[in-house]
């Protein structure tokens, strides 16, 4: 099973994408999550990547487009994936298209998830995630059980982003509003795009996820087992 899980900055792609890798055993790609790799590493795509990813702008497409092209062709994605802030514009998603043609992949659904501006920078504001496992928390909507330690591994270390400030914010989600918005009718157009309600809290919001991929044909279901 291969979808797309598309929605602003915030809107809880990540958190939806990493119950349904566990629940569906395939592959969370996040174009962010390996950008931020890179820009650890100090590689040249990092090094070019860092300042536009602070300035709250999207990286040039050419370059997300090749790193997800080797991405997508990598053995953990053989059983399916779910691509997590790709694409972003619409070269990305017409690129999109030409690469799964070529591989004679379908992509089975693109959910957007909708959530309001206002709501968005709560959520990234108050959000945080374990150094060492990368389990994502919010200040107020899920904090760890115990303070300053992390639920799943212990842990007492943890991140913030560098471009999770109130400032960047508002970039972001213009970027969103102008550039990747005007991929939707893209995937309305093909049939294969769902709206759920993203203000919902997390359960439910997989839930709607959920009864979504239920209702999909018999072989993108099949292939997830
Ligand atoms: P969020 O989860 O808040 O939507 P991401 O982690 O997906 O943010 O992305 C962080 C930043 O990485 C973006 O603001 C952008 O600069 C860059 N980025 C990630 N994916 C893409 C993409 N597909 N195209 C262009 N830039 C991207
Ligand atoms: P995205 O990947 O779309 O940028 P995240 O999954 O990182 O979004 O979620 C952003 C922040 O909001 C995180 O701190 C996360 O814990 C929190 N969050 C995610 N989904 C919800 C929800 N349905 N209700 C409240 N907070 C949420
Ligand atoms: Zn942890």
């Amino acid at each position: 099973m291969n979808l797309i899980l598309l929605g602003p900055p915030g809107a809880g792609k990540g958190t939806q994408a990493k119950r349904l890798e566990v629940a569906h055993g395939i592959a969370q790609v996040s174009t962010g999550d390996m950008l931020r790799a890179e820009v650890a590493a100090g590689s040249e795509i990092g090094v070019r990547a860092k300042t536009i990813m602070e300035s709250g702008a999207l990286v040039p497409d050419a370059l997300i487009i090749s790193m997800l092209a080797a991405r997508v062709r990598q053995p953990d994605c053989a059983r399916g994936f779910i691509l997590d802030g790709f694409p972003r514009t619409v070269p990305q998603a017409q690129a999109l298209d030409d690469m799964l043609g070529s591989m004679g992949i379908a992509l089975d659904s693109v959910i957007e998830l909708q959530v309001d501006d206002t709501a968005l920078v709560e959520r990234i504001a108050g959000r945080f995630t374990c150094a060492k496992c990368g389990t994502g928390y919010h200040d107020a909507f899920h904090p760890t059980r115990a303070a300053g330690v992390c639920d799943v591994c212990g842990s007492h270390d943890f991140v913030r982003r560098a471009d999770d400030r109130r400032e960047t914010v508002s970039a972001r989600l213009q970027a969103y509003h102008t550039q990747t918005a005007p991929i939707l009718p893209h995937y309305a157009g093909q049939g294969r795009l769902h709206t759920v309600d993203g203000m919902a809290d997390m359960g439910a919001v997989a839930d709607a996820i959920g009864a979504i991929l239920k209702r999909l044909p018999e072989k993108a279901r099949v292939a997830t087992n």
